[in-house]
């Protein structure tokens, strides 16, 4: 459905690195067309449609930032102590016409500004007495004031078209008046398994068979992203049946993700099967875990085979589907967090490839130290359970040792 050229994901080359393709999906893969309106917390996570002008200045009006007293700052002596006369209270959501010269007017945080008022002295260096305000000099016109617009001029332009939505953008747009913005419409992603020894968790296992649970992870990972996701169960490792899936599904989705059955064994069908349907272009990534990588076009929609080993499924998804996604969502680049840490671990690997190892984070004096999990192996779940972190291990990289300076990717920022 994302009308894309069969041949876009073409790459002569023998192994990819990482950067090459997401250079290719930066380049081939258009935004989807079409925006809805979304209602303030619909918005949460969806991406921005156009660009959001303030129809209003923020704050809308010049306010006192403390608790205190407003006045003129021509009427406070350059030396010794101002007394003004206080002449009237002012709380936030009362407003005042002007203040006289030579008064002061009790004012407390948020309240506007009297016409001619231009300084606040903070009421902790104010001494009150017999209906006077005592003002210590030496304060500065404009103290402890916050100018309309400060924050955003009106017609500025607050939220760029292309964000995805934070907490923190949703309380903006409610400050700026509004119940509702322009936002792209969701990435149908459709998620298959493949493989004849998958169970669906729930069934009886079986002899020779293991739960599924790729799908739940990709699933959840995409949870997190602006999509509207379906489950489209458990393929059998059968080329026919898996290529009527795909042709079918690509009819419906904006993106198609299966796992497994993409190496060179006899039970891998789903190149086969998207070669059936459209045009396969096959990736060897340069990553570990996660080397084999189908891309292809059926019918106009991108397919992204990932490999079906549960951590090389995590490690391709984050490098090719969450660009992917998020390129079809029309959301500006996103690239995974990354972080500096020490590397509480000896490695060797390599050069060439970019290798990921799973860390567990421990707060030092310094940098965080990553000390690797103990075990390597891409279908060990709890390589990742008990992580808190990808270590990224650079193309150019043979050696690490302990203390090296390392990045790191944790889960918390990266899903
Ligand atoms: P494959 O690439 O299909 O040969 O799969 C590689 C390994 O990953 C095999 O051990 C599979 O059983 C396992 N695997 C594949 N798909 C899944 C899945 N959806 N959930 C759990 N394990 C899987
Ligand atoms: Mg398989």
């Amino acid at each position: 459905m994302a009308q894309l050229s069969d041949d876009c994901f073409a790459f002569g080359g023998p192994l990819m690195s990482v950067d090459e393709a997401q250079a290719l999906i930066a380049e081939r893969v258009p935004p989807l067309p079409g925006s809805e309106q979304a209602g303030l917390l619909q918005a949460l996570g969806r991406v921005l449609a156009e660009d959001l002008r303030a129809p209003l200045p923020l704050p809308p009006f010049f306010n006192a930032a403390v608790d205190g007293y407003a006045f003129r700052h021509i009427d406070l002596a350059a030396a010794g102590e101002t007394r003004l006369p206080v002449v009237a209270r002012l709380q936030a959501g009362q407003a005042m016409n002007g203040i006289a010269p030579g008064t002061a007017i009790r004012i407390f945080t948020g309240a506007p500004m009297p016409g001619g008022a231009d300084t606040v002295m903070m009421q902790e260096d104010a001494r009150e007495e017999d209906g006077a305000v005592l003002l210590v000099p030496g304060l500065k016109r404009g103290a402890n004031c916050r100018p309309a617009g400060e924050d955003v001029a009106q017609g500025a332009v607050a939220l760029e078209a292309g964000r995805r939505l934070l907490p923190q953008d949703i309380g903006l747009v409610a400050a700026l008046g509004l119940t509702s913005l322009a936002v792209r419409r969701r990435v149908r992603v459709g998620v298959f398994s493949t493989g004849d020894e998958l169970a669906e968790p729930g069934t009886a296992l079986g002899a020779a068979r293991t739960y599924d649970s790729n799908r739940f992870t990709l699933l959840a990972l995409l949870a997190g992203l602006p999509v509207e996701a379906s489950d489209l169960g458990i393929l059998p490792d059968e080329p026919a049946a898996t290529a009527a899936a795909l042709t079918g599904a690509a009819a419906t989705h904006d993106l198609l993700l299966t796992s497994g059955g993409v190496s060179t064994g006899e039970a891998d069908h789903v190149k086969a099967a998207i070669e059936q349907g459209g045009r396969l272009v096959f990736w060897r990534l340069a990553i570990k875990p996660g080397r084999p990588a189908a891309m292809g076009v059926i019918g106009g929609t991108p397919v992204v085979g990932l490999p079906g080993n549960p951590v090389a499924a995590v490690v391709t998804f984050l490098h090719l589907a969450r660009p992917m996604v998020l390129r079809l969502a029309g959301a500006r680049p996103e690239p995974l967090p990354r972080f500096p840490a020490e590397a509480g671990f000896a490695y060797r690997k390599k050069a060439g490839r970019r290798e990921y190892v799973r860390v567990r984070l421990v707060a030092g004096d310094g940098l965080p130290r990553a000390e690797k999990f103990p075990r390597e192996g891409a279908g060990l779940l709890t390589s990742l359970t008990q992580s808190d972190a990808l270590a990224e291990l650079p193309e150019d990289v043979t050696v690490v040792g302990p203390g090296d300076r390392i990045v790191v990717l944790p889960f918390r920022g990266v899903f």
